[in-house]
C-alpha cells in the first residue's frame, strides 16, 4: 500500500505549533511579493538551501523581526494600505471564508478577529526537514514530494490489513511529537493515495479500497497534476469526472505518453514507486513588481536577482551553461531570451552575459512588472568541456567569485554588490 501524508496549512499549523496562543482560533499567514532583495540598505539576506533537492525551491530569508504593522502596512500619503496575500489559513479562519492567495486586506474584512502572521520560511523549512527525517526512520521508502507532502510505500513492510492502524499511529505520533496535524490517504496506487488524502482532511485517513467505485464522481480538476490546458481538452470530449475518464480509454491512449500516463494513474494501474530526489537541474527566480519604466532600475534589478542565483550555484557547486532572461511588460507583452555559453561560471561574466541580453530584448518606454531568471545544464567542474579560449580570464574571475561566496556564507549575501547594482 501507499501512503500520502500532507500536513494540514501547514504555514497556519507550524505558527501554532510554536505559539500555542494561535491554536483554535481563525489565524493564518500572510506574504508579501519578495522584493527585499532590491532594498539597497542591507537587509542581512541569507540563503536556506539545505532542503536542496529539486522538490522545494531554496529561501531567501532576512532574520529582521517582522510584525504585521511593519510587514503588511504601506503609508502612502498618510493612507494606510494592508498589502500581501495569504498563503496559508487555519480552519478556523477558512471557516469565514478564508482562501489561499486571497488578499490579506479582504482576508479580514471577512474575518476581523483574524491573526495574521508575515511568513517564517526558515521555520517552516527547517519543520519540514524534521519532519522528513523523522519520517525516513518509520517508513524505509519515503519520498519527500513537497515541503508539506510526502509518500511512503510500505509493500514488504506494513501488511495491508494493518495500513491503516499504522497510519493511525503515524499521525498520532506526528502530533504528539511536531504539533502538526497530517492528513493521510492510502490506496494500492500512489496518485490516488495523493487524491484520497483530499477526501480525508482535515485531521483525517481515508483508506480506498475499491478505486473504480472512489473516483467515479470525482472532478477531474481534483486529480494532482491535470493542468488547464489537459482539463480543457478533456471537456472538449465531454469528460467532466474520474470516472469517464477511466471509460475513455481508447481516446487517452491516442493522446501519446502524456495521456497515457494518466490514464494510469487515474486507473490506478501506474506502478509508479517512490522516487529519489531528482537532482536539481535549473536554478532560478522571479520577482513581481509595480511597473517600473527606468531602464537603469531594471537592470539594476537584474544585477542583484543574478547575484542571488550566483549564489546558489556556487553553493550548490554546479556549472551553468544556458542562461535564460525573461521580462514580463506592464501591457502583456514578454520578451524572452536564452543564450549558451560553454565557459567556466563566475558572477562576473553572468552579470556581463545578462547585461547583453537585457539590451537585446528589452522594449523601450514599456514597464517592466515581472523579471524571471534561470540557469541550467549544468556542466560537471570538468574543464575540457569549457571554452579554452576565455579559460584564463574566466578562471580569475572564478577565483574572486569563490572568495566572494567566502564572506557572504559568512556574513550575508548582501555584503558584498557589484557596482552595476548600486
Ligand atoms: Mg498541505
Amino acid at each position: 500500500m501507499f501512503l500520502h501524508i500532507d500536513i494540514d496549512a501547514f504555514f497556519a499549523s507550524a505558527e501554532s505549533a510554536v505559539d500555542k496562543s494561535l491554536r483554535g482560533i481563525p489565524m493564518a499567514v500572510g506574504s508579501r511579493s519578495n522584493l527585499e532583495i532590491f532594498e539597497r540598505a542591507r537587509s542581512n539576506t541569507q540563503l536556506m538551501n539545505d532542503n536542496s533537492g529539486a522538490f522545494v525551491a531554496p529561501v531567501f530569508y532576512s532574520e529582521r523581526s517582522k510584525t504585521f504593522e511593519s510587514y503588511f502596512v504601506d503609508h502612502i500619503g498618510g493612507e494606510r494600505k494592508i498589502r500581501g496575500i495569504i498563503t496559508s489559513a487555519s480552519y478556523e479562519a477558512r471557516a469565514c471564508g478564508v482562501k489561499t492567495a486571497m488578499p490579506v486586506s479582504q482576508a479580514l474584512q471577512l474575518c476581523p478577529q483574524m491573526i495574521v502572521i508575515p511568513s517564517h520560511y526558515r521555520l517552516y523549512h527547517t519543520m519540514s526537514q524534521r519532519l522528513y527525517r523523522f519520517m525516513q526512520r518509520k517508513i524505509p521508502h519515503v519520498e519527500q514530494y513537497s515541503i508539506d507532502e510526502f509518500f511512503g510505500d510500505l509493500k514488504g513492510w506494513v501488511a495491508d490489513k494493518d495500513v491503516y492502524a499504522f497510519a493511525r499511529d503515524l499521525q498520532e505520533e506526528i502530533m504528539a511529537r511536531f504539533s502538526l496535524p497530517v492528513s493521510i490517504g492510502i490506496a494500492q496506487a500512489k496518485w490516488i493515495a495523493k487524491l484520497a488524502t483530499e477526501t480525508a482532511k482535515p485531521y483525517g485517513i481515508y483508506q480506498v479500497d475499491d478505486i473504480d467505485a472512489y473516483i467515479e464522481h470525482i472532478p477531474i480538476e481534483a486529480f494532482p497534476g491535470i493542468g488547464k490546458g489537459f482539463q480543457k481538452r478533456l471537456k472538449e470530449h465531454h469528460i467532466r469526472t474520474l470516472g469517464e475518464l477511466k471509460r475513455s480509454r481508447a481516446l487517452l491512449y491516442r493522446w501519446k505518453k502524456p495521456g497515457i500516463q494518466l490514464y494510469k494513474r487515474v486507473s490506478g494501474t501506474d506502478e509508479e514507486g517512490i522516487s529519489l530526489r531528482p537532482p536539481r537541474k535549473s536554478i532560478g527566480i522571479s520577482r513581481t513588481f509595480d511597473a517600473i519604466y527606468d531602464r537603469e532600475e531594471v537592470r539594476r534589478r537584474i544585477m542583484v536577482m543574478a547575484r542571488n542565483i550566483s549564489y546558489m550555484v556556487q553553493q550548490l557547486k554546479v556549472n551553468p551553461t544556458s542562461y535564460y532572461l525573461k521580462i514580463n511588460y506592464a501591457d502583456g507583452r514578454k520578451v524572452k531570451k536564452t543564450e549558451t555559453h560553454l565557459r567556466l561560471f563566475s558572477e562576473m561574466l553572468y552579470k556581463k552575459i545578462l547585461i547583453n541580453m537585457y539590451d537585446m530584448i528589452a522594449i523601450e518606454k514599456n514597464g517592466a512588472i515581472k523579471l524571471s531568471l534561470s540557469v541550467s545544464h549544468f556542466t560537471s567542474q570538468h574543464r575540457k568541456t569549457l571554452s579554452l579560449l576565455e579559460l584564463d580570464r574566466d578562471l580569475a574571475a572564478h577565483t574572486l567569485s569563490c572568495q566572494m561566496q567566502y564572506i557572504r556564507e559568512k556574513f550575508g549575501l548582501d555584503i558584498i554588490k557589484t557596482a552595476n547594482e548600486i
